[in-house]
């Protein structure tokens, strides 16, 4: 008689028809349906789209397809009067003026009157005249230098690159230091293979989610507790007109800049010699001139399930988002096209096989993320107490930056989990391969090295979906993505020039194998999440990195102040989370090998779920613990205790931001009693988690 297989080996196999189902023709056809006119989140084409992925999913045969509608706050430019910066000579009359629009230059690229148009979403409007300064990339520390150079930016405009972080805190910054307005600009220092007249546009509010309803879901009808105005005071949107530029008009200005020369690391690649400002030489001023407005309109999400057969009321979630600020062929629908394609691909395994996910996959394409995250924050709004208790994970997947190496951001209880996938995947570059990379995992923990013979993964920040359910819900998150061996944003990136010619012939070839293996990711990600009986997510990692890494490095930065018997208590508090974090690490593995005897118990006696139910809810729980429903001082959206976004920079991520933030306010406060208090105060928030995830672990308390 043959062998019976083991339930591993038959999972194995269903990982191998789910990864040859995942067709490359069929994404490369998804993305073109979905690039055909630019999409920003609001319009008639963007509803077009949604309905083109509505559409998908219902012929995939996903099951309850349907659209959650928000009404948020957007902004567009004035679509027949293109923005413009401009330079009048001393009399006043225009020696240069920006078109304010990039021509095409591609097939893909014609055929929408206004897909060129340069604009900033939530810049304020005004036509603005003054002197410009230069202010490299526009980061605090650019802004400190610039005092220190003796040069001041009130009632100037700031000139700033792009890079180094998210283009809204460049513009808070520059109006935080008193300019009036801020221009941005692609220096090909940045943005390699941008044509010379290509421009980033983007977002460049402040918070996650609707600006008008905070904390609640924006659903039709729903009450707007905040105004535009306060939205401004509270520098949410700026006050100031912004405007994005290109390489071309940004040589117009710097080869007339007065001033002296910038540091050396200022220097860009436009091939001028780069002047501080202010002011351009023989007394020419510059005017920068945007027209915008904003707008309440409908957003809609669009859902598909493919609901657990085990845990119906489980849910793993797959979610990209669909609006783009020109065609959007990489930001985001190479993802949008490879996630209507996993869909697909499990429900042809269903058909093909025995395999049913254990638990439900929820499929979300999610509009207005350009904006600042609107839908999927909205949407984590309106059903955090369900997502809280059931969701298992959300896996995230934007645009790629690359091709050559997945890059991920994820929380330490499922590093394992995206590194155990990663060694499943062959590799899609054959270059790789006969170099004896055979799979995603080879060239990622070579382009990336990190601690523990792990591939390096940063903690989750801002700048996509996944935000909102890490930082206010809780639930674990994998943020994925291909690049190349740098981070940094890919070349063309919310440019009109990002069209479905690169995807096939620049980042991926007419096989869309990288798109493929994407969606291999994806989807084995998502079956292991689903049909694990244990559910992969590693509990004891965050205890040793709690222990390992946060309790030290807290310790290192209150040693490092000043000695003075007001921090006696933070030092203090820091104790017991040490002693608190051996004590969850203890649990942790006690928690570990008691899961493990169930898993086997439930192998001999299936009757038995139930152990298995209570197991994996502790799981669950555990990481809700970090949840603070209070949230951190003054900012009640960031609730989780561990990790946040960071303020000065959106994109990146913040470990223990409230404790920091509280010994930076410690340094600079005269009255050292209170704020050491405040510094105790915070590290006993993160003791509590701690404590209250242990507890979770225990059968008895
Ligand atoms: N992903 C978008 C961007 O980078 C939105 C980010 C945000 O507003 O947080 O522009
Ligand atoms: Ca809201
Ligand atoms: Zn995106
Ligand atoms: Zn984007």
């Amino acid at each position: 008689l043959p062998r019976q297989e083991t339930v591993e080996e038959i999972q194995d196999q269903i990982g191998q028809v789910l990864m040859e189902a995942i067709k490359g023709d069929n994404i490369k056809a998804n993305l073109r349906a979905l690039t055909k006119e630019p999409h920003q989140a609001g319009t008639k084409a963007n509803d077009r789209v949604a309905k083109t992925i509505e559409n998908l999913y219902l012929s995939a045969g996903l099951q309850r397809v349907h659209t959650l509608t928000y009404d948020v706050l957007l902004s567009y430019p004035d679509w027949d009067k293109p923005n413009t910066v401009s330079i009048n000579n001393r009399f006043g009359s225009a020696v240069f003026t920006s078109k304010g629009v990039s021509d095409a230059i591609l097939p893909d690229e014609q055929g929408a009157p206004h897909a060129g148009h340069q604009w900033l979403a939530y810049s304020a409007p005004g036509k603005v005249e003054g002197d410009i300064v230069y202010c490299n990339s526009g980061t605090p520390k650019d802004f400190e230098e610039i005092k220190k150079m003796g040069i001041d930016v009130t009632g100037k405009i700031a000139m700033m690159r792009y890079g180094e972080g998210f283009r809204g805190d460049k513009v808070a910054e520059a109006q935080q230091n008193g300019a009036k307005a801020a221009i941005l600009f692609s220096d090909p220092a940045e943005s390699v293979w941008m044509p010379p007249q290509g421009v980033q546009r983007g977002s460049i509010m402040k918070l996650n989610g609707d600006v008008l309803t905070p904390l609640y879901p924006a659903k039709p009808g729903a009450y707007k507790s905040r105004t535009i105005d306060e939205a401004k005071e509270k520098g949410v949107i700026p006050s100031i007109p912004a405007l994005p530029i290109s390489y071309d008009t940004a040589y117009e200005i710097l080869s007339r800049m007065n001033g002296r020369p910038v540091p050396p690391e200022w220097q860009g690649n436009v091939n001028v010699t780069y002047r501080m400002g202010p002011g351009l030489r023989d007394g020419h001023k510059t005017t920068v001139d945007v027209k915008s407005s904003l707008t309440t309109k409908h957003v809609h999400n669009v859902v598909g399930y493919i609901p657990g057969q085990d845990e119906e009321d489980r849910y793993v979630i797959l979610g990209n988002h669909f609006d783009a600020w020109v065609y959007g062929s990489i930001d985001p629908n190479s993802g949008t096209s490879i996630l209507a394609e996993v869909a697909r691909a499990m429900v042809e395994t269903m058909n093909t096989t025995t395999w049913r996910p254990s638990r439900t996959m929820v499929f979300a394409a999610w509009d207005a993320e350009e904006y600042g995250l609107l839908g999927s924050t909205e949407y984590v709004e309106e059903f955090v107490q369900q997502l809280g208790g059931r969701a298992v994970a959300y896996l995230n997947m934007d645009c790629f930056a690359g091709n050559s190496s997945l890059d991920i951001r994820t929380i330490p209880s499922l590093r394992d989990l995206a590194v155990d996938v990663a060694k499943r995947i062959p590799n899609h570059l054959e270059e790789q391969v006969h170099l004896g990379r055979k799979t995603l995992y080879d060239t990622w923990v070579r382009a990336f090295p990190g601690a523990n013979d792990q591939p390096d993964m940063k903690i989750p920040g801002g700048g996509s979906d996944h935000t909102g359910f890490l930082t206010f819900a809780g639930v674990p998150v994998i943020d994925f993505n291909m690049v190349n061996t740098t981070r940094n944003s890919y070349p063309l990136y919310h440019s009109l020039f990002e069209t479905p010619f690169l995807n096939e012939h620049l980042y991926d070839k007419p096989d869309f194998a990288m798109h493929r293996a994407i969606g291999r990711y994806w989807a084995e990600l998502a079956r292991t999440l689903s049909d694990s009986p244990v559910l992969p997510i590693n509990v004891t990692k965050i205890a040793v990195e709690m222990k390992d890494v946060y309790v030290l490095e807290l310790r290192k930065a209150l040693n490092s102040l000043p000695a003075n018997p007001n921090l006696m208590e933070a030092k203090q508090q820091v104790d017991y989370l040490e002693k608190g974090a051996q004590k969850f690490l203890t649990r942790a593995q006690y928690f570990a090998e008691h899961a493990g005897r169930v898993q086997v118990e439930i192998a001999e006696n299936p009757f038995d779920q139930r152990k298995l139910r209570g197991v994996n809810e502790r799981i669950m729980m555990a990481e809700r613990c970090f949840i603070n429903p209070r949230g951190m001082p003054g900012a009640p959206e960031n609730r989780h205790v561990l990790y946040s976004i960071s303020e000065k920079d959106s994109y990146s991520g913040k470990i223990m931001a409230a404790v920091y933030d509280a010994i930076d306010e410690y340094s600079a406060s005269t009255d050292k009693k209170k704020a050491g208090r405040r510094v105790a105060e915070q590290i006993s928030i993160i003791y509590h988690s701690v404590h209250c995830a242990t507890n979770t672990l225990k059968h008895f308390f």
